[in-house]
């Protein structure tokens, strides 16, 4: 039996908060010991491009977990992927995770890198050695007519070169085996994490579900309905429906689970004390 790989993902924060908050994160994570933290990246023109890579490097060297550094593509030109790809390189990152980004109104994309697979062969050839990961989306991607149409992209997209796969959120695990099935038959055969998101909010999650075009299931709305309002009861709540999802997940044999604690690291330690035994060798 393999263990599934398990992964986090945490955000810098933003410019004006105080200096020492990703350490107050990563401090909290501490004892974890995930297979990687990976760290995203601000999308748009005015975006603080040496975060993602401050951060990766805080968390390879001095906390000496694996790092990976999101990349997002349509507001670059090559000259600013290159640098990033230089301060991921000095970093010592594991994996760069190539992301088209989303389109912000008002600001015109460069026009380089269409997709998020244009930035991924661009990185293979400009750094061979460095590894490529991508997103993919178990419901389809918001743009995408059909889940079938947005595997035919994905295929695309592994076959220019990534390596591993982390998920969009998702709420109901089959939508996942369903994602997973069609994938499969459609030759994509690199490794698959699932993206779990714990809920931590009704209007966030109701937020997100219509951004990304994302199903919520009757169980989940019956839980937001019950405890929007108390914020302490729902955080238990979504405490417990993430360690559901991931026991169902690695039951079915998932590859890896890879958690958004999104600078939370209290609400991941509960997950990951609920569930811990179910990724030890
Ligand atoms: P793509 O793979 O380019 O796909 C986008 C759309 O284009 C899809 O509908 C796809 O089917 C279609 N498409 C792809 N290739 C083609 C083609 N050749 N021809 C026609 N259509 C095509 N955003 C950030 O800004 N920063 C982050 O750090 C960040 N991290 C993320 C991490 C994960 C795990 C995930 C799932 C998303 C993340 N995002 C982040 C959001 C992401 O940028 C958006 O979801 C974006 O809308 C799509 O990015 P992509 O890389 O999946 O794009």
């Amino acid at each position: 039996m393999h263990t599934p790989m398990f992964s986090l993902e945490v955000f810098p924060p933003k410019r004006n908060a105080p200096v020492g908050t990703i350490y107050d994160t990563l401090d909290g994570l501490e004892g974890l010991e995930p297979d990687f933290i990976s760290v995203t990246y601000g999308h748009g023109t005015h975006t603080d491009r040496t975060a993602t890579a401050r951060i990766a490097n805080t968390i390879r060297n001095e906390y000496g977990i694996p790092a990976v550094a999101h990349l997002t593509a349509l507001y670059s030109d090559r000259n600013k992927v290159d640098e990033a790809l230089d301060m991921f390189e000095q970093a010592g990152v594991q994996a760069v995770l190539a992301l088209r980004g989303d389109y912000i109104e008002g600001e015109e994309p460069v026009g380089v890198f269409e997709h998020a697979s244009d930035l991924v062969a661009y990185i293979r050839e400009r750094k061979p050695e460095i590894k490529v990961f991508g997103a993919c989306y178990p419901e389809g991607h918001y743009q995408s007519s059909s889940l079938d149409e947005d595997i035919v992209n994905l295929k695309t997209k592994v076959d220019a070169g990534v390596t591993h796969l982390i998920s969009q959120l998702f709420y109901d695990n089959d939508d996942f085996y369903r994602f997973l099935d069609k994938a499969h038959a459609a030759g994509i055969d690199v490794p698959i994490e699932a993206g779990i998101m714990p809920v931590r909010g009704a209007k966030s999650v109701r937020r997100m579900a219509e951004r990304n075009a994302s199903r919520i299931p009757d169980h989940l709305a019956v839980m937001l309905d019950r405890w929007e309002g108390d914020a302490e009861a729902m955080r238990a709540a979504g405490i417990a429906y993430a360690s559901e999802q991931i026991t169902d997940l690695v039951a079915h044999g998932v590859d890896g689970i890879h958690l958004y604690s999104m600078n939370h690291p209290a609400t991941t330690r509960r997950i990951w004390r609920n569930v811990q035994p179910l990724f030890s060798e």
